[in-house]
Formats: C-alpha cells, structure tokens, sequence
C-alpha cells in the first residue's frame, strides 16, 4: 500500500491491490513505456485497481497530464507479463512501469497530445534520476513483448522524450522505396547479422538465419519503435543502418546494471 507518492508530480494516489515485493532483491532498472488500450483513464484505474483483473502499474498518466501513482516503486507491480529484455525475464522485478492514456490501435490510435507527452518526460526524469537508471534502459512494451504487445506505438513521442535524456534515439536512416529488402522465409548471413544485432541490443530473438514469423514480428517492434515510418518487419537497409547507429551510440552503464 502506498502512503505517500514517489513523485512530486504525483496528483492522486490510487492504490492497486495488485502487487507484491520484487523478486530476488532487484531493483528497477528499466523503464517500460505502455499505453493503456481503454476508453479513459478513469476506467484503465478501474481495472487495475481490480483484483481479478491482475494487472496493475506504477503510474497512469491521463491525456492532459494528471499523473496517479497506483502503486509504490518499491514494489513490483503486473504491468509487463511474459516478455524478455537481455536475457532477463522477470522485467516486473526490475522495473517501473507507466500506463499513458491512449484508446490504442483498435479504437483509432490517436496522438499523444503535447502536454501528455511532457508530463512522461517530467515523470520519466524524475524516475531514472531517483533510481539512476540510465537513459537508455527505457523501452516500450513492445520491445519486450514483441509477439503479444504493439504499446505504446509508433505514435509515441520517443525522439522528444530523447531531447531530455529519456530514452535512446538515433534519427532513422530514411527509408528508400524500391530498395530490395529480405522478407518472411528468407534465409541470409544477413538476417544472421540483423537477428544478432537484435540481441545485442535486448530483444528475446533467436538467431536462426532465417526471417521466421517471430524474426519478422521482432524486427517489426524494433522499427515501430526507432523507425516509425514503416514497420513491415522487412529487413531493408535503412533498418540495418539505424539499428548499427542505435548500437554504435549505446552508452555503457555501470558493469552492474544491463548494458
Ligand atoms: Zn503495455
């Protein structure tokens, strides 16, 4: 139960009966970026504060900027579910999740107004500044999710977020139209090169050579996120270079924090 906020920004303290302590002794040192998928922000705390519903997040963050904290930092709330992030599985032990009020893909999507996006930078400074989490452990669901997840989308003000030092972001290498690209089924050292890269950089992808539905699924995640222009999962250059930029700019974190 929270008695008082972690945040200065925090408006309303709704507690979420949904949580339970981190796991192992870790602490957060990720941030998960989501997106509600509700009508409103008033009904996404409905039903994370609802026991059956089990699911539950730090910080909801309405559409004009009011921010309810639902659950202590120190605890670990149900926000990531099945996914991975180097290696690493249990991301709800090692993180701190915000839901940001957006309808979702299948009720329009809308944008992220401006005054939304600028209280997930305020929040987002103050957290990876309290936890010292370095700015490049911020992720969207789905980069840890990829199979299941398409939050918080490719609407999602990541290059704005990066002006602050929230987030990591390299402006994408412009996608070139007519250019060939390796497509679902293909097999290449080239896929081999992009999978590894993947891995490198925290995606769960296996590297098998071949663009498997899971390889097309994942790389789709990766460019909804850093090349939002097109997300079609096919490998084409422009997603090999600005993932080979993403790697080259990666800023090295102490040696006990994921790199
Ligand atoms: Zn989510």
């Amino acid at each position: 139960m929270i008695i008082k906020p972690d945040s200065q920004l925090v408006a309303d303290l709704i507690p979420s009966p949904n949580i339970e302590p981190r796991q192992n002794g870790l602490r957060p040192t990720i941030l998960v970026m989501h997106y509600t998928g509700l009508p409103t922000a008033k009904k996404s705390i409905e039903i994370l504060s609802r026991p059956d519903c089990k699911v539950s997040c730090h910080y909801v963050v309405d559409v004009d900027g009011h921010v309810t904290q639902m659950v202590a930092e120190e605890m670990r709330a149900w926000h990531a579910g099945a996914s991975s992030w180097h290696g690493e599985t249990d991301i709800n032990s090692q993180s701190i999740g915000i839901e940001i009020q957006n309808v979702g893909h299948n009720q329009g999507y809308p944008d992220f107004p401006h005054i939304q996006m600028a209280k997930v930078r305020d929040l987002s400074v103050d957290i990876l500044n309290r936890h010292d989490i370095p700015s490049h452990h911020v992720v969207a669901h789905s980069d840890i999710a990829p199979g299941r997840k398409t939050d918080p989308g490719e609407k999602f003000d990541w290059p704005f977020l990066h002006q602050h030092g929230v987030g990591h972001w390299v402006d994408p290498v412009p996608v070139e139209e007519g250019m060939p690209s390796i497509q679902l089924g293909d097999q290449s050292p080239v896929v081999t090169s992009v999978q590894t890269k993947l891995r490198r950089y925290g995606y769960g992808i296996e590297v098998t050579g071949q663009h498997t539905e899971e390889s097309v699924t994942i790389v789709s995640a990766f460019q909804r996120h850093f090349r939002p222009a097109q997300f079609d999962g096919a490998i084409d250059q422009s997603t090999i270079a600005t993932l080979d930029a993403l790697l080259e700019t990666l800023e090295t974190g102490p040696p006990d924090t994921i790199v």
